[in-house]
């Protein structure tokens, strides 16, 4: 178990285009097994690669119902809209209102390379959509609504609904 860095909003590598995995190799899953302990540490909901200051497409997930693991995700379909607070872990004690499609469906592959498909609404579709964006080198700040609020210390990347 080993707990990263995670990088804060204004740090370069949040805001690069990140790069596809072209083959699992044991680092490679040590990095994810190191995104998944950091993003419990930190009692966050999603961490992608970049926010660790790994620039692979690589995204952890668990709204609390196990963990999930994406490889070069890809959004394949969305619908709805759902609009709610959000947070991020490389933006600690803030959080903002941001609208995001209510249902998402995405192909990726597993931590070891098998391609499968995952559909996701409400937190989980938010989560998809937020995390992938990191992949692009997008915070969510991009996307609020309105001002930034500060949430308290305790704020974590809940991607809370409303
Ligand atoms: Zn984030």
């Amino acid at each position: 178990m080993a707990i990263r860095q995670i990088r804060i909003m204004g740090d370069e590598k949040l805001e690069k285009v990140c790069r596809p995995v072209t083959e699992m190799t044991p680092r490679t899953q040590e990095l994810i097994q190191d995104m998944l302990d950091t993003m419990y540490d930190a009692n966050g909901v999603g961490l992608a690669a970049p926010q660790v200051g790994i620039l692979k497409r690589i995204v952890v997930i668990d709204i609390g119902e196990g963990p999930v693991v994406l490889v070069n995700p890809e959004i394949l379909e969305t619908s709805g809209e759902q609009t709610g607070q959000e947070g991020c872990l490389s933006l600690p004690g803030q959080a903002g209102i941001v609208t995001r499609p209510n249902y998402v469906k995405v192909r990726a592959f597993d931590e070891n390379m098998q391609e499968y498909e995952l559909e996701g609404e409400e937190l989980m579709a938010r989560a998809i959509c937020h995390e992938c964006d990191h992949l692009d080198g997008i915070m969510y700040v991009r996307h609020v609504e309105g001002q930034l609020f500060d949430v308290g210390d305790e704020a974590e990347e809940d991607l809370e609904e409303e």
